[in-house]
């Protein structure tokens, strides 16, 4: 009999798994996968990222080297060996997950597993006792109305062909505007792709910042992406060597086609929970299909309980993270925990996006008052250095209280810099206490100090 069985070892579950193993419960782990890690270590965030590096090093060489006196240089792509260091970094970090698994002492129950009842877990041929289960089951790539994905064919593909495609296109559509979308087609841009992005709305990255959506397609514009904004994708024709994308104006007019040897389907994720019987086990859905919990991450079924991408919140790795950790306190007896308000995002493009908190549309939306300390690295001495000073820092913070509410930020390390921002935020901290603390110069943080500054009596370097 275990204490718990998770079922699913993304980063919701392995994490959850190993939390719940250090507090002294009797912890199992069903994965149907090959390897651990679930969509983030195996197909989503860090093959992305090993690609998002080596195609920014690219990047460097064409637009920077030269700038700098670094003449001459002239990279070779050769794609299966940047294939092979994506499969490596992949390797190493499951495998990582297996070596942790087992110094927690944490069973790996290999197969797909479904809840005949509260309390049982069958794998397989075999049923486990046990007394609570975690789905962390994930999520899975969508498509659009009538349109096809073949990832093995490898012409209209979602998230997962197009890590692995056979080689470089020439071009390519990508279908959505959101985080997955551009960073994957910064990927093939910067190798060279001829890529155009389509997007229903009128803004990418829907839910960001509106500043934050205008400067971020400039730069990308810069970079070479193309976008058509305002245009409902109505259909994908695929043929031998590549496919049609016909889509609508959404202001009106007639149907237009883009052709591309790769279309990229990158329209979202829904939760995923297929197989495991939640119906019959009489576990509620949400009305957009995600497991319905509680604040303590309980379903509607006594001793089941549910986390990450499969539950309502921001898909996000480091939120099914915590999420794991929390549930895995609570079921040991502590007060485990989330605090939803202090959840960074980030975007790794080269120059990465990051934002944790309101933004400005949202906070106003509020009906506060609120202030807005802005600082452009045009002001920072380490981003010019770097050449990458076309980004900002925007702090938002309640005009009265002076708390920090948000921040957003375009700008080299924008993903490390925002952390400062969250651990601010769960302090509950002012911008004053930012603007208060010293920062070592030449860092590209001096601009989140700065900005903290401009929300005060104003910023120096500006
Ligand atoms: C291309 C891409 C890039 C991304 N980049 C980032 C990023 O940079 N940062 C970030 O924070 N997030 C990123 N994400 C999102 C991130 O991957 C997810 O938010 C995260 O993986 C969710 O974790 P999870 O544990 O809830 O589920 P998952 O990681 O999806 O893991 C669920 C696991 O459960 C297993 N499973 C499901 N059902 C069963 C069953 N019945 N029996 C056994 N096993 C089962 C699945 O096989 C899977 O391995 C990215 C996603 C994609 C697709």
């Amino acid at each position: 009999m275990y204490d718990l069985i998770v079922i699913g070892a993304g980063p919701g579950g392995y994490v959850c798994a190993i939390r719940a193993a250090q507090l002294g419960l009797k912890v199992a782990c069903v994965e149907g996968r090959e390897t651990l890690g679930g969509t983030c270590l195996n197909v989503g965030c860090i093959p992305s990222k090993a690609l998002l590096h080596a195609s920014h090093m690219a990047h460097e060489m064409h637009e920077n080297f030269a700038k700098m006196g670094l003449m001459n240089a002239h990279a070779d792509i050769d794609w299966d060996r940047m294939q092979a260091y994506k499969a490596e970094t992949v390797g190493t970090n499951t495998k990582g997950i297996e070596f942790l698994f087992k110094k927690n002492k944490i069973d790996w129950l290999k197969g797909w597993a479904s809840i005949p009842a509260a309390g049982k877990v069958q794998v397989g041929d075999q049923v486990h006792e046990t007394k609570n289960i975690v789905i962390a089951s994930g999520s899975a790539a969508t498509s659009l109305k009538g349109v096809e994905v073949d990832n093995d064919a490898g012409i209209v593909v979602d998230s997962t062909g197009v890590l692995a495609l056979k080689k470089i296109p020439q071009t390519m559509v990508v279908i959505g505007a959101g985080v997955i979308g551009l960073e994957l087609g910064s990927v093939y841009s910067r190798l060279g792709t001829k890529v155009t992005v389509v997007e229903y709305l009128d803004a990418i990255t829907p839910g960001m910042d509106g500043e934050v959506q205008k400067q971020f397609q400039r730069i990308l514009s810069k970079q070479g992406l193309k976008f058509i904004l305002g245009a409902a994708v109505s259909g994908v024709e695929s043929a031998e060597n590549g496919a049609t994308v016909t889509y609508t104006p959404k202001k009106g007019g007639d149907a237009q086609t883009l052709d591309a040897e790769v279309v990229l389907v990158a329209t979202g994720r829904r939760p995923y929970h297929d197989g495991l019987g939640l119906d019959a086990l009489g576990v509620k859905l949400t009305d957009r299909g995600q497991i319905a919990i509680d604040n303590h991450f309980a379903t509607s079924v006594p001793g089941v309980y549910a986390i990450g991408d499969a539950v309502p919140g921001p898909m996000l790795a480091h939120k099914a993270e915590d999420e794991g950790m929390a549930v895995a306190e609570i079921l040991a007896g502590k007060h485990g925990h989330v605090n939803y308000d202090a959840i960074p995002g980030v975007i790794y493009t080269t120059p990465e996006v990051a934002a944790v908190g309101l933004t400005e549309e949202g906070a106003k939306a509020t009906g506060r008052k609120v202030k807005i300390g802005k600082f452009p690295l045009m002001g920072n001495a380490r981003a010019k250095a770097m050449l990458q000073a076309e980004g900002f820092v925007k702090l938002i913070a309640d005009a009265d209280t002076d708390r920090i509410l948000g921040c957003h930020i375009i700008g080299p390390g924008a993903g490390e810099m925002i952390h400062e921002v969250c651990v601010a935020m769960e302090f509950g901290a002012a911008a004053q206490d930012l603007a208060l603390t010293c920062h070592a110069h030449p860092t590209v943080s001096e601009a989140v100090r700065e900005a903290a500054l401009a929300c005060g009596d104003g910023a120096i370097h500006v």
